[in-house]
């Protein structure tokens, strides 16, 4: 005679084990990579549910977001180490794997913090798992070099076009990219005779990235 299996039961949420961290879904997590020597996942909790008898045996469905090294056209330059993949690809985990909590942000949030920790990673591309391809398929690009921007590489606004440069691509070094005060790319500069020449006034520019434009005084 068949037996019932015991009723899946939905949980609200899930504490980590040995922490006091709890899950909730929405929430994304870290899981343990099945090659201890990989990093960890990084997944969306969508669903925790308890099975087996006693409904000890706690499971989470998790949404993969997938590493650039993960997706099948591999890790890209303009790739930030930070940045991951809303995939399509979607399974049930024991519980037990979930390492910790972590946050991934917009492209847009990630870009404004004012410290990126450990937990903080960015999302500006679903992907399909099955294809390879990823939403959007287009994406703006800056510079000479036409490449998106990756939050990890400084670049420097041109005060005119509004266009984004990375100092490697126009001559110039890290260091004498945050000491500008002004900025006018090579295409501005030519077309504009009466532009001022790019200042290098050493002030106090702030570390973050990326520099942003000052209002342009003439
Ligand atoms: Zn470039
Ligand atoms: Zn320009």
């Amino acid at each position: 005679m068949a037996k019932s299996r015991p009723p899946k039961r939905i949980l609200e949420s899930y504490t980590i084990k040995g922490s006091d961290r709890v899950i909730k879904p929405g929430d994304c997590v870290l899981m343990r990579a099945y090659d201890a020597s990989k990093p960890p996942y990084v997944a969306r909790v969508e669903a925790i549910e308890a099975a087996g008898s006693r409904g000890t045996n706690v499971r989470v469905r998790v949404r993969w977001y997938y590493r650039p090294e993960e997706s099948i056209g591999g890790r890209r330059p303009f790739h930030g180490s930070k940045e991951v993949f809303l995939s399509d690809h979607y399974d049930l985990q024991s519980a037990d794997t979930i390492e910790g909590k972590c946050n991934v942000h917009s492209f847009r949030s990630y870009t404004k913090l004012d410290s990126v920790n450990a937990e903080d990673f960015f999302c500006r591309f679903e992907y399909k798992s099955a294809t390879g391809s990823f939403v959007p398929d287009r994406i703006a690009v800056f510079c000479k070099c036409e490449m998106p921007y990756n939050p990890d590489d400084l670049m420097i606004q041109c005060e005119e076009c509004s266009d984004w440069f990375h100092p490697a691509c126009i001559g110039m070094t890290i260091k004498e990219a945050k000491k500008l005060e002004h900025f006018f790319c090579q295409t501005c500069t030519a077309e504009n005779g009466k532009m001022a020449e790019n200042s290098h006034e050493a002030t106090a520019q702030s570390e973050e990235k990326p520099v942003e434009s000052k209002r342009r005084r003439r």
